[in-house]
């Protein structure tokens, strides 16, 4: 049997694991630093208490149970030892035939130490619960203070960055101010205080269609949400969001949306690692200058796609896409078969604004707004949910929640402070 040893259980390794899982040649360990796969695109519903983190989140023995053949190992990757195959974590070493690389993204800070400090990420189930409970605490506070100036602070939310998850996080604040926190704090006349949607380039949802980005435009604004493009973030100190124009905003809360850098994958070669630190790979997601190693999903550059000369997206579907493909390309290695290069399927991109109102942009070109684009949303969104006990769990909390404008999750559980993320 050959040992894989997979790093990181995002959509691109357990893709591959589940794949693989039951194929006689293959040993698989799949490592991690939760022990839970979760689903990204809806951490966003968790930060605004408007599903629970066990709705998208599942763990990693439940998923292998019953598949022999694939091993979960609770560990962060420390080196890989190229010479010798083995991966180190922090909880031992591993040898392996073949090692996958898979361990996506983590939030960028383009350096800024205040930001860094005082923002709040959205990239992980932890990061939501954080920014959860730091609004509910700073209603909370906001309810108590004698101080207008300082309520004004506690109130105020800055979300930097316009993209799908900055708009959102938006709309969904923007829901959440009108249909929840005003009647919860009835003393907080407006709710939250303002919502700021700030973006350094002259459009929210950049790679969508022009259609897309007008429409989450005239959405968001129609909600109240103050929109400032073609701004970026400086700096965020004593509780003032500074933009690039110097203007200052005074918030308790600044939302960090705005870039992504890929994981350090230390022991690799120097000569594979490209820009935003991603790990080039050839066509077979071959990591390159190497013999046995393998990077799929957000954490590496493939250029040899016709259609994506510059490199592909970071997406769910090309992770997802990437995953799959390799498993059946390890197979074929297997059998002395010639390899399948990638070539990505586009299946086109959506974004929820807020309640009813999504975007849909299709893959040739189409267009969908509105009730049916949101009901579209919906479902595809249902889909991937690990486990049919969390597909149902997650229908009926939406049901109950958009029909009652009113899910009862606002529980302040564990610490406000936002270093409660291991990641
Ligand atoms: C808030 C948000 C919203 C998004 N919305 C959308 C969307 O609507 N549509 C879409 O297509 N894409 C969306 N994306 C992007 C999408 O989630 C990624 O493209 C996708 O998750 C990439 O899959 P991956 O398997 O490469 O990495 P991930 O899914 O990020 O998985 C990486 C895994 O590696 C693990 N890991 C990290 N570091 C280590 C380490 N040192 N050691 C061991 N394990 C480690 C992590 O715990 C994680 O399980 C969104 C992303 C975010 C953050």
């Amino acid at each position: 049997m050959k040992k894989i040893i997979i790093i990181g259980g995002g959509f691109a390794g357990t893709n591959l694991a589940n794949k693989l899982a039951k194929n006689p040649d293959f040993d698989i360990i799949l490592v991690d630093i939760n022990n839970y796969n979760f689903f990204p695109p809806l951490i966003y519903q968790v930060a605004t208490a408007f599903i629970e983190p066990s709705n998208i989140s599942y763990p990693f023995r439940k998923m292998f149970q019953g598949k022999e053949n694939v091993e979960f190992h609770l560990g962060s990757l420390v080196m890989i030892h190229q010479q010798a195959n083995i991966v180190e974590t922090d909880k031992g070493y591993l040898k392996y035939d073949y090692l996958v690389l898979a361990m996506g993204t983590e939030t960028n800070f383009f350096g800024n130490k205040n930001i860094e400090e005082k923002a709040f990420p959205m990239k992980n189930i932890n990061d939501a619960i954080a920014l959860r409970n730091h609004i509910l605490l700073s209603m909370e506070k906001a309810t108590t203070t004698n101080d207008a100036e300082e309520e004004k602070k506690l109130r105020n939310i800055v979300i930097a960055g316009g993209g799908a998850t900055g708009v959102e996080v938006a709309g969904m604040l923007s829901d959440m101010s009108r249909n929840i926190i005003s009647k919860d704090y009835p003393n907080l006349v407006e709710g939250v205080g303002k919502i700021y949607l700030i973006d350094g380039s002259n459009a929210l949802l950049g790679p969508m269609s022009q259609k897309s980005q007008q429409e989450a435009l005239k959405v968001l604004k129609a909600r109240g949400v103050h929109i400032i493009l073609n701004t970026l973030v400086s700096d965020y100190n004593d509780e003032v969001v500074t933009l690039g124009d110097n203007q200052k905003i005074p918030t308790a809360t600044l939302v960090w949306a705005s870039g992504v850098i890929a994981r350090q994958a230390p022991g690799l070669p120097e000569s594979s690692i490209t820009r935003g630190r991603r790990i080039m790979v050839d066509e077979f997601n071959k990591v390159l200058d190497t013999d046995n190693i393998f990077a799929i999903g957000d954490q590496c550059l493939q250029i040899s796609d016709k259609n994506y000369p510059n490199g592909h997206p970071q997406l769910a579907q090309i992770a997802i896409q990437q995953g799959v493909l390799l498993a059946g390309n390890l197979v074929r290695l297997e059998e002395q078969k010639p390899l399948k290069p990638f070539s990505y399927h586009n299946k086109g991109s959506m974004a929820a604004i807020a309640k009813f109102k999504s975007v849909v942009d299709f893959p040739k070109g189409g267009f969908m707004k509105g009730f049916m684009a949101w009901l579209t949303w919906l479902f595809i969104h249902l889909i991937p949910i690990s486990g049919s006990r969390n597909k149902f769990k997650l229908a009926s909390n939406w049901i109950v929640s958009f029909m009652t404008n009113d899910p009862t999750l606002r529980l302040i559980l564990g610490t406000e402070k936002k270093d409660a993320n291991p990641s």
